[in-house]
């Protein structure tokens, strides 16, 4: 199959680790920034692989994850409502907001429905005349063009009930943030192809020059992993940080002008907050005045929430890198897929998942008694 069987070549795997295992000559520890490349990481058993001396930190590249809970019970509170017909993609019904989920607004009578494209929203708006259809707009660079498209669309065909609940976040203040903190330990990033093949490269040169980090654009298959990783372990070596496209076969360094003309024309960039971690400056997207009368948040002014993380979930500590999820002492007992306490074990791309389904056999969880637990408390990093 081409572009995917090419890039799980055993062979060419072997010539890379090979490569990197004579390059590495002190430990180096890279962040990948996408969930995404997580998962391949831990299914292929790639971090076993490199030589001890380069350690790979699991970013917070995960869009379910990082979805704040005050927007996650702002979902819930519109959901519930008997005019609204609340739409999102399958992922957010099983996240937890404070003491339920969408599933649960819809066992309650609420009309939650799950779709496959911002576009089926607006056509659920358009046989809806007489409800209010919300869409639940989360995700990175990404997933924003589409749903900034679906909002042009609605104004442009005068689709007067259908709304946005929006939550975009946006890489490049985040890696800013991650590196500002003084827990920080990355030395390197891989960052994510997708995000770049919307939004290009120009945000990373400056990124890489003020923290002095190479930075190096990655796709999502074992090769690609493994290439992101000699690239960045060979600039380390060499005392270099620059910006290196090790995707090219889907990345432009300009990117895709049209795409960032919709997400220019529909939204603005905003203060975000970031589940588990806290607000991070102009991390986000909200919609431009322009298109105010879209803005889920807006048109039902959901106001007095208040919300509750669950104790014992340390998935901020996760999202930063500064702990693995099998050093969470609720991993694998009595957090688990089934029965998720946070959102990175509710998400596809969520790190707590990919180490429950891949490793969970292999690792043992740390008890509340073992020294490694609470080493990094969430309140050390000035990211919150
Ligand atoms: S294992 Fe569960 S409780 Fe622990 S950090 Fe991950 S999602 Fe949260």
């Amino acid at each position: 199959m081409k572009y995917i069987e090419e890039f799980q070549d055993p062979e060419l795997a072997r010539r890379l680790l090979d490569d990197i295992h004579a390059t590495v000559t002190r430990p180096w520890a890279l962040m990948e920034v996408c969930g995404g490349q997580t998962h391949t990481i831990i299914r292929h058993g790639i971090d076993q692989l490199l030589p001890d001396q380069v350690e790979l930190i699991h970013g917070p590249g995960c869009p379910v994850c990082v979805t704040p809970l005050e927007v996650i019970d702002k979902a819930l509170e519109i959901a519930s409502r008997p005019d609204v017909i609340f739409c999102s993609f399958g992922d957010m019904l099983r996240v937890p907001g404070t003491g339920r989920d969408l599933f649960q607004v819809r066992s309650e009578g609420g009309d939650v429905r799950v779709v496959y494209s911002p576009l089926d929203a607006l056509k659920i708006a358009r046989q809806n005349p007489g409800k209010e259809v919300v869409f639940f707009g989360i995700g990175f660079e990404t997933t924003a063009p589409p749903n900034a498209m679906t909002v042009h669309q609605a104004r442009k065909l005068g689709i007067r009930n259908f709304s946005l609940l929006v939550s975009h976040v946006r890489v490049p203040p985040a890696i800013e943030a991650i590196m500002q903190s003084p827990s920080c330990r990355v030395q390197g990033f891989l960052a994510a192809g997708h995000v770049c093949s919307v939004m290009g490269m120009g945000e990373y040169p400056g990124l890489a020059a003020r923290h002095r980090v190479p930075i190096v654009v990655t796709g999502f298959e074992p090769l690609d992993i493994l290439e992101g990783v000699r690239h960045a372990v060979r600039q380390l070596e060499r005392g270099e940080h620059t910006v290196d496209n090790a995707y090219a076969r889907a990345v432009r360094p300009e990117g895709n002008p049209a795409a960032i003309a919709m997400l220019e024309d529909v939204f603005e960039v905003t203060d975000r907050a970031w589940r588990g971690i806290g607000v991070i400056p102009d991390s986000g997207w909200r919609l431009s005045e322009r298109y105010r009368e879209h803005d889920a948040e807006h048109r039902f002014s959901v106001t007095d929430i208040t919300t509750r993380e669950p104790a014992e979930c340390r998935s901020g500590e996760v999202l930063q890198g500064l702990i693995k999820p099998n050093q969470c002492e609720a991993f694998g007992t009595t957090c688990t897929p089934r029965n998720p306490l946070g959102a990175t074990m509710v998400s596809s791309e969520g790190a707590c998942a990919a180490y429950y389904l891949y490793r969970r056999l292999d690792l043992t969880p740390v008890r509340a008694t073992d020294p490694i637990a609470r080493t990094a408390p969430l309140e050390a990093s000035p990211v919150v």
